[in-house]
């Protein structure tokens, strides 16, 4: 027997095969998109099926422990130089922190050689500096599963962080409930293809005649709703764009050009969720205090279990919390429970994608219209310049 998910485009790429087979036969592979699939060598292969069994497709996990309405919070890290560093409000490094304090172990995706995403295990300060912020491809998770269960059984406490059928895989991995691990996934729009994302650095770098040295999605330094990719090069020169002219983020959030096929069906958007803590960019926030400051990022946190809310207590000294109702969460952020539909133009990109440059593909694909980027200069952009002008004015 061998891992039979009927139809590739099912499958997530969350490795919980690879990591499950215990005679390391199955290999990762890359498809022409870019996305890894599992191969299985069968000559290795004794068909002992715990690769089957551990997919979280063909077994879907269901936390049956987890409540289907969770407890939703508007939230933010009070320290403001890791709420700035971080995608939303900065409430995973809160928590990772009270991890780390009690000497547990953090798994998260950092950039690794060649701004590489992949996942790894951490269990410092610095560690936690690597693993904190968004990266818009798919992690390359090797073989962290095997290590958490290591750590786990050594008694060891673990906070695991990944896309909700990341923590699925996890959770199918281990087989049973471990008191020592805390799961937290995020709302995931979709994951990109890592082929695309090394066209996008590629094209980068002969723009700038320049290695990069360091890559930031979701840079605040237009703030967080003009939140921004920002690409740091080795002659000094820097590459700073927002989300309404940064290509690689248009083509992700606009247009769905690159995102793995299995996320247009995605299983896990589902309630009761995975895992014990599920965050988010609170879009559409309003507070009952003006005053407060949203646009350094503003997290939405959704406790999902009795683990998860005792985890949120210990963090609360630290962070700005303020209790919303499921439609506050929901009215700004359709991919809690939407998938992405796939862009017509998906199959001409990933046709094209090894004889073309990002940006003329790019260009091929979407037209960055003059209509839209005066529409998102109107209604986005100067209100919210104006807000902060008034803002501004008033502290004065
Ligand atoms: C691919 C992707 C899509 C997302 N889509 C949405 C969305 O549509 N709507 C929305 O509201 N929020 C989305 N998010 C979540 C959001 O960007 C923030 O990550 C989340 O709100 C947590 O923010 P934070 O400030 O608390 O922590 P952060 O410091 O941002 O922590 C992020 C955590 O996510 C992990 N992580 C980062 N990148 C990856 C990756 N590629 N794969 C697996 N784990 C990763 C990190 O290791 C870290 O543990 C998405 C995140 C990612 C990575």
């Amino acid at each position: 027997m061998t891992i039979e998910i009927l139809e590739k485009n099912k499958c997530t790429g969350c490795y919980t095969c690879y990591n499950a087979c215990p005679k390391n036969c199955i290999a990762m592979e890359r498809d022409h998109e870019g996305f890894s699939y599992p191969i299985i060598d069968k000559k290795k292969c004794v068909e002992c099926g715990l690769c089957e069994k551990a997919c979280p497709i063909l077994h879907k996990v269901v936390v049956k422990t987890n409540t289907t309405t969770p407890d939703i919070f508007a939230a933010w890290s009070l320290n403001d130089t890791i709420r700035l560093n971080s995608t939303s409000g900065g409430i995973f490094s809160e928590i990772a922190l009270s991890f780390l304090e009690k000497g547990g172990y953090l798994c998260g995706a950092r950039y690794g050689e060649k701004h590489h995403i992949e996942h790894c295990v951490v269990n410092t300060a610095e560690g936690l500096e690597k693993i904190r912020q968004s990266k818009y491809a798919q992690s390359d998770i090797g073989y962290v599963y095997r290590d958490i269960k290591k750590l786990l059984d050594n008694d060891q406490k673990v906070l695991f962080c990944g896309t909700p059928c990341e923590c699925a895989g996890l959770r199918n991995y281990l087989r049973k409930d471990y008191e020592n691990l805390t799961v937290v996934d995020f709302v995931c729009r979709g994951s990109n293809s890592p082929k695309v994302y090394e066209k996008f650095l590629e094209y980068l770098e002969e723009k700038y005649q320049s290695k990069i040295t360091k890559v930031w999605f979701k840079n605040k330094t237009y703030g967080w709703n003009r939140f921004s990719t920002k690409v740091e090069f080795e002659n000094g020169q820097s590459y700073l764009e927002d989300r309404y002219h940064d290509k690689y983020i248009v083509g992700y959030i606009r247009y769905n050009l690159y995102i793995r096929p299995s996320c247009a069906h995605c299983e896990y958007k589902t309630f009761p969720r995975v895992s014990d803590i599920t965050l988010a960019d609170f879009w559409g926030i309003k507070l009952d205090n003006p005053e407060l400051d949203i646009e350094k990022g503003t997290s939405l946190v959704m406790i999902n279990s009795l683990k998860g809310k005792n985890l949120y207590k210990n963090i609360e000294r630290g962070i700005f919390s303020e209790r919303k109702t499921f439609s506050d969460a929901f009215g700004g952020n359709a991919c809690i429970s939407t998938s992405p539909i796939m862009n017509p133009k998906r199959q001409y990109f990933f046709e094209h994608l090894d004889t073309m440059t990002f940006d003329a593909l790019t260009k091929k694909c979407f037209k960055d219209k003059w209509t839209v980027r005066i529409k998102q200069r109107f209604i986005q952009i100067i209100p919210l310049k104006l807000k902060n002008w008034i803002k501004k004015a008033i502290k004065q």
